[in-house]
């Protein structure tokens, strides 16, 4: 065999194995392009192209570089632990951060208004407090619009950008919808388990799961519907602050 017969028999399979590599290489994006195209199809009907992005991202977390924790409070029904939780920010001379359904809204108009004069933020816990990954596309819009509106009317302040889906069901669906209508998600580092007073969660439990948590960017998830909370929140800030921690908003501590 000649040299050059050598090297062209070396050069053919190098091409040929280069070929089988950018096959597969580009099947493999083929495929990706596909999933891709079908995720965009599936939600074009209610978000444009220029808001949907590859994956939509919900907040789990605040900022990590800093000794700060979030402090978040959900209310769609009862209201036991408001007062308190009010008088405790009050105290400890810092801004809450409260996820309302409008129901709560139109039930609690008085609260909800101190909540607002008092510098806390509220955003969007739903109207009606559904699951809304069992909702239509235009029954989760509704449901996010209603408590705006509703939260609007009373205060002249908007809920957005952020809500929290009820029980935490949220999906890609439910996250895309929620981005159309001007939506983020907030999820949460930690559940407390207040809201599992009921079935025998303690305050000295909850507490315990709270301060053996504390790490920066942490988000608590806590209710004003029960009454646990109201209880341990005066000690659980005092001790978190005790070490060299700042309570922070959602909107200063992301
Ligand atoms: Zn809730």
């Amino acid at each position: 065999m000649s040299r050059l017969s050598y090297i062209t028999i070396v050069a053919v399979v190098v091409l040929s194995a280069t070929g089988i590599i950018s096959i597969a290489a580009h099947s493999h994006s083929q495929s990706q392009q596909v999933a891709a195209a079908s995720f965009r199809s599936s939600a074009v009907k209610t978000i444009s192209t220029s808001t949907l992005g590859t994956s939509i991202k919900e907040i789990v977390r605040g900022d990590t570089s800093k000794k700060e924790v979030i402090f978040t409070f959900d209310g769609g029904g009862t209201i036991q632990s408001a007062d308190t939780i009010l008088n405790v920010l009050a105290k400890h001379h810092l801004k809450g951060t409260f996820f309302l359904t409008g129901k709560m809204v139109e039930a609690h108009p008085d609260l909800v208004k101190h909540i607002t004069a008092a510098g806390h933020e509220i955003f969007n816990h739903t109207f009606d407090h559904p699951s809304l990954t069992k909702l239509t596309n235009d029954q989760i819009t509704e449901e996010l619009t209603k408590m705006e509106s509703t939260l609007q009317s009373l205060t002249g302040t908007s809920p957005k950008p952020y809500f929290r889906a009820p029980y935490g069901a949220r999906n890609n669906r439910v996250l895309s919808v929620a981005a159309k209508d001007g939506y983020q998600s907030v999820y949460w580092t930690i559940d407390a388990l207040d809201w599992k007073n009921p079935q025998g969660e303690t305050a000295a439990q909850v507490k315990e799961r709270i301060l053996s948590h504390v790490t920066p960017g942490t988000i608590y998830l806590m209710h004003i519907g029960d009454t646990i909370t109201g209880n341990i929140l005066d000690d659980v800030f005092t001790t978190i602050e005790a070490r060299g921690y700042k309570i922070v908003s959602l909107t200063q501590g992301i």
